[in-house]
């Protein structure tokens, strides 16, 4: 019942994406997968462009030299996606003969590539049934489904048992359905103000037909980001980028007050191989 309210909504009102052209490859659905996890797409889109001119198969994004990719990568955030996705490629290039895997077992095989970009790489990049669970979708479920506010903590297999249970049995009709869970969720039943009036599925709504209660269940944990070591991370990360070579460490030091803070912020991103110090000292994105 949902699926056939979804389909036809998404087929009308989805957005224009790039990555969701059809002559989109699957290296460039998975390579948006990539950048999408943690950043919203208005800043995706132009990187993801300039990613895909630039690196248009997974062997050309292999033999880039780690510096040029963390560069690429610019203010994304979360940088160890582009070390991630720098490995995926070159496991593409080398076990896959250069072409991204459609199964899900072969891609959940490659580095960096866990349980949810797998499926959507597969639904998205090659049009077939695999449930994708993401916290829009999780959402969409909890209320529509059950007839709860929120989804609260996640529940992977039973997260994925209940949108497959939703996806219509023909590959490509569920590959829209999916594609269409999780833009209800980012467009129309958002976290904070879902707009239950505009929505396609509203009359087959477990939560509206409950009359919209309130959720009491366990929360999701809220990161914040002002003075967190993700915040410095990404200023340390900002000199090495903006540096045509390496810098001194007075560079570095000049970002973020806090020394013990910086240092061990510092220290985390040369373990995470985002970052090297060099013979005399200085410090560089990796060679
Ligand atoms: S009717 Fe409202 S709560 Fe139900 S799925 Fe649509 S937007 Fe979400």
């Amino acid at each position: 019942m949902l699926a056939e309210l979804i389909s036809p909504w998404f087929r009308a009102q989805a957005r224009d994406l790039p990555w969701r052209r059809p002559e989109t490859t699957p290296w460039g659905v998975l390579v948006s997968e990539f950048m999408l996890q943690q950043t919203p797409v208005a800043r995706v889109e132009p990187v993801w462009r300039d990613w895909m001119d630039r690196w248009p198969a997974p062997s050309a994004l292999a033999a880039a030299p780690r510096a040029d990719v963390l560069r690429a990568w610019g203010k994304l955030g979360y940088p160890r996606r582009a070390i991630r996705l720098h490995d995926a490629a070159a496991a593409i290039a080398e076990r896959h003969d250069d072409t991204v895997p459609s199964d899900v077992d072969s891609l959940e095989a490659l580095p960096g590539i866990g349980s949810y970009t797998a499926r959507a790489v597969a639904a998205f990049g090659y049009g077939l049934r695999a449930p994708v669970v993401d916290t829009n979708v999780r959402r969409v479920v909890a209320r529509a489904v059950h007839g709860q506010g929120d989804a609260g903590p996640a529940r992977t297999r039973a997260d994925l048992a209940d949108v497959d249970a939703l996806l219509p049995a023909r590959d490509t009709e569920a590959a829209v359905v999916s594609a269409g869970l999780m833009e209800l969720g980012a467009l129309v039943c958002t976290a904070r103000s879902p707009r239950c009036a505009d929505c396609p599925v509203a009359h087959a709504c477990a939560w509206v037909a409950a009359g919209r209660p309130a959720y009491d269940g366990p929360r999701r944990p809220v990161q914040g980001f002002a003075g967190t070591d993700r915040q410095v991370r990404g200023k340390l990360m900002d000199v090495l980028r903006g540096a045509p070579g390496p810098v001194e460490r007075s560079a570095l030091d000049a970002v973020w007050s806090d020394a013990g803070q910086r240092d061990r912020c510092l220290h985390s991103l040369l373990v995470d191989g985002l970052a090297e110090q060099t013979d005399d000292g200085r410090f560089a994105l990796p060679a």
